[in-house]
């Protein structure tokens, strides 16, 4: 098969390292990861192996099909949509994922299937996926086989009373359930402390480059960095404009390159006039509208960067979500199928 024109450079030491501060981090729990959505866009199987081979044990992903991906690996994965019935062959034939079970339907259907090791979903206050608190206490999951159970943060990324509440009513639980393990912190939800680690963390967006505390910024590196090829370059004179709609005016004689990328790659509109490149060394701007498969550079800066060339994306996500407005998790996980990915 022939090489795409875009490419993602994936860090796998990076990926490592940051898995390794997150587990000290998360003390004396073990460190799980998340690794849904094919690895928040990396490729869920490329992630999953470089971690267990760190030592990781614990996954999770969101639905069955995406169990079915990471079975070559024959690592532990946990489901957290859950169990429709549609799911239930696939659940009981799995020899390595189990489902997290989030209502009062789900635990049903899974007793009635002849039951089996599993993870429980309570819900502290996300109102999302879950059962209650009270359905706890009222012996809902009496004589389940339950590895882990889980709660989910609402505002972890932020202080707020809510986590406080929530992990109190979680720790509440501790005990009353015939559960192996209890697990409440995602990426941000490590950042707040041991007390919110409980035996199992489950990072996700910090694995993969993404920083939502200032307690994590100084251990999490950048993971992922999106490449184009040059398509053409050409000299556009002063008062010609670039793109749909002519949106860019240049003011001088200007270097334009095309490059492979747009917003069918999950590179979005709002990086027209607004996303950065490195071109030959040099920081290069991208100019006027992005179209589906192109952008245009001003590369004037660079005189050398020529058809063929790589030109590096800037896609740092703290950065790169406050100068957009985007996410964290939409600028990673939008990253499209066109992109060959390469980890070094
Ligand atoms: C996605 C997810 C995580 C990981 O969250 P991050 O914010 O990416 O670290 C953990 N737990 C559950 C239930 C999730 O859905």
């Amino acid at each position: 098969m022939t090489s795409a024109p875009l490419r993602l450079r994936l860090d796998g030491d990076a990926l490592v390292a940051n898995w390794r501060a997150l587990a000290t981090l998360s003390g004396g729990a073990a460190c799980g990861a998340a690794v849904k959505a094919d690895g928040y866009g990396l490729g869920a199987c490329g992630v999953a192996s470089r971690l267990a081979a760190a030592g990781c044990r614990d996954f999770f992903v969101a639905t069955w099909g995406e169990a079915r991906a990471l079975d070559p690996l024959g690592v532990a994965v946990s489901v957290l949509h859950g169990l429709r019935e549609e799911d239930v062959a696939a659940a009981r034939a799995s020899k390595h994922a189990r489902p997290v079970l989030n209502t009062v339907d789900q635990i049903r259907r899974w007793r009635d299937a002849g039951g089996g090791a599993c993870d429980v979903m309570v819900d502290t206050g996300m109102n999302r996926l879950g059962i209650g608190v009270a359905d706890v206490a009222a012996g809902l999951l009496d004589g389940l086989r339950i590895e882990t159970l889980m709660s989910h943060l609402v505002s972890a990324d932020e202080e707020s009373p809510l986590n406080a509440r929530q992990r109190d009513a979680f720790a509440a639980l501790r005990g009353v359930t015939g559960a192996r393990r209890m697990s409440l912190a995602n990426s941000a939800g490590i950042a707040l402390g041991r007390d919110y680690a409980f035996d199992l963390t489950r990072p996700g967006i910090s694995l993969y480059g993404g920083v939502q505390s200032p307690v994590l910024a100084p251990h999490i590196r950048q993971v992922v960095t999106p490449q184009a090829q040059l398509l053409q370059r050409r000299r556009v004179p002063a008062g010609q404009t670039v793109g749909y709609n002519a949106t860019w005016t240049a003011a001088a004689d200007t270097q334009v390159a095309t490059i492979n990328l747009g917003y069918a790659d999950g590179y979005l509109r709002c990086f027209s006039d607004r996303g950065l490149a490195r071109a030959g060394g040099v920081a290069v701007p991208v100019i006027g509208r992005v179209s589906m498969d192109l952008v245009a550079i001003d590369v004037s800066a660079a005189p050398d960067v020529a058809e063929g060339d790589w030109i590096t994306i800037d896609y740092a996500l703290p950065e790169t979500a406050a100068r957009t407005g985007l996410s964290q998790y939409e600028l990673i996980t939008g990253l499209g199928d066109r992109f060959d990915r390469i980890w070094s």
